[in-house]
């Protein structure tokens, strides 16, 4: 006699779970740059040149040891965007963005690698568009605390 599968039942939950990991060497001189000095330090990879950013201590396409510093600026090119229609929970703070808004991927001048972040520009396709320069904003620095929420949003640079 063959038995019956009972059909399963799943229960939808909302877990949270806090943790916190070690930020290693790397991007740790990183982030403090960041918070101390308004700096950001990548790392450029001796045998693609790639420059990358948060720094790794090894190239994950060539698997070498990444040693030569490169100090970034605050500016850079969008390279793409989405206009968000749902709210977005930020990870770092764990406060909403409530739609609709804006987030990018920018480029900063001299890197290779993006960062993903907020812009402060209107939800309006007639105003934003790949290959806009934009800005990075931090928290003023007697309010920065070492980590990425240091990073509020990029301000297109108007031209
Ligand atoms: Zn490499």
């Amino acid at each position: 006699m063959a038995t019956k599968i009972q059909e399963p039942i799943s229960i939808p939950m909302t877990v949270s779970v806090p943790y916190r990991f070690a930020a290693g060497s790397y991007l740790t001189k990183c982030l403090i740059g960041l918070r101390d000095h308004g700096t950001l330090f990548a790392v450029e990879c001796p045998k693609c040149k790639r420059v990358q950013l948060p720094p790794r201590i090894v190239c994950a396409t060539c698997h070498v040891r990444n040693e030569r510093w490169v100090e970034l600026g605050l500016e850079g090119t969008l390279v793409a965007f989405t206009i968000m229609y749902l709210p977005l929970t930020d990870p770092t703070t764990g406060k909403p963005h409530n739609p609709p808004f804006v987030y990018g991927t920018v480029r900063l001048d001299g890197a290779t690698s993006v960062l993903d972040h907020f812009i402060n520009v209107e939800p309006d396709l007639e105003k934003i568009r790949v290959g806009m320069r934009c800005r990075m904003i931090l928290r003023p620095q007697a309010e920065r605390i070492g980590d990425l929420s240091d990073i509020l949003y990029f301000d297109p640079i108007p031209g």
